[in-house]
């Protein structure tokens, strides 16, 4: 008969592999935090509300060495003045240590707040293969009432795409004289690749009208925006996990090797930036994702 000192040989067989799969999602989430995909907050709450977790089980001093320029010196300084042992993972912490941890992390690394008074232009931006297009298409399948603008690009079309529904196709010649008339809103040249922009007429005449209107464009459109009218709302859509990032962006199958690395270098740019932004919205499901970035419109 087994005991618990001698555990049957698929008992250990399940163990050792429960251990790897933990291993794996803490280490999954290490990258999250590399790359902003959860904030450092995100990750505390996660480890509070359930200590079995990979966020709960993650050692204080991993934890702390994936955020943004903290090395391991720079680590030991801070769990000294915190007062938290090395040795804790956590969702082991004390009360006081969570508290001291929670002012440390939002003194160094501030969530976006929304800001008072919300304009009913909304930008939707977000890194590369996040979903964006869907989930934008999929706000404008359930809202009927909110205005998405059509852009302007020099991008060929793809097998399906629509002139006039998914974008207006033009040349460079019909590009640089939509720029040089002030046609548009906002423009870039995305993934050092093809120009795209906002038209601008339709966009002014929707929020005349009333409506709202919603871009679905890159980040340096959406700074653009943002400059243009200070009082834009600037909503960027996040992937679940950095690792479901990259999936998203191999399974597409639309780039080749050199395009998929140049774009993940891009989303993790752009990820940095999500602290210019109002809101957060997690790509979790595209049904969920577009709700939440339609009551935002409201
Ligand atoms: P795609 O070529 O895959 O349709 O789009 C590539 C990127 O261009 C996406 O990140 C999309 O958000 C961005 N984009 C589409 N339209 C515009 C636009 O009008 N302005 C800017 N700045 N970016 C755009």
């Amino acid at each position: 008969m087994a005991d618990a000192r001698h555990p049957p040989e698929v008992d250990r067989v399940a163990a050792s592999q429960k251990a790897i799969a933990a291993r794996r999602a803490r280490a999954s989430l290490k990258r999250d935090l590399m790359t902003r995909v959860a904030t450092p907050q995100d990750v505390v709450r996660r480890a509070m509300d359930d200590a079995a977790s990979a966020a709960g089980t993650m050692r204080i001093t991993d934890f702390l060495t994936a955020l943004p320029a903290i090395g391991e010196g720079k680590r030991d300084r801070i769990l000294a003045e915190l007062e938290i042992s090395p040795v804790k993972r956590l969702g082991g912490l004390g009360v006081r240590q969570q508290r001291a941890l929670a002012q440390w992390l939002d003194g160094r690394f501030p969530e976006p707040r929304p800001r008072a008074g919300r304009s009913r232009l909304l930008v939707l931006a977000g890194p590369t293969a996040v979903g964006k297009g869907t989930v934008a298409a999929c706000v404008r399948q359930n809202h009927p009432e909110i205005l998405l603008s059509v852009s302007a690009t020099t991008r060929p079309p793809r097998p399906g795409e629509v002139d006039g529904e998914h974008y207006f196709f033009v040349d460079d010649a019909a590009f640089d004289r939509m720029v040089a008339d002030s046609e548009l809103l906002e423009h870039a040249t995305v993934h050092n690749k093809y120009r795209y922009g906002t038209p601008r007429v339709p966009i002014e005449r929707a929020l005349a009208e009333g409506r709202t209107v919603l871009l679905e464009i890159d980040l340096q459109g959406a700074r653009q925006v943002r400059a243009a009218d200070a009082s834009a709302t600037l909503v960027f859509l996040l992937p679940p996990s950095w690792d479901e990032l990259v999936h998203r962006l191999v399974g597409r199958g639309t780039e080749d090797e050199e395009e998929r690395a140049r774009r993940l270098r891009t989303a993790k740019v752009e990820l940095a930036a999500q602290g210019e932004f109002d809101y957060r919205v997690v790509n979790d499901d595209v049904s969920r994702a577009a709700a939440e970035v339609a009551a935002l419109a409201r």
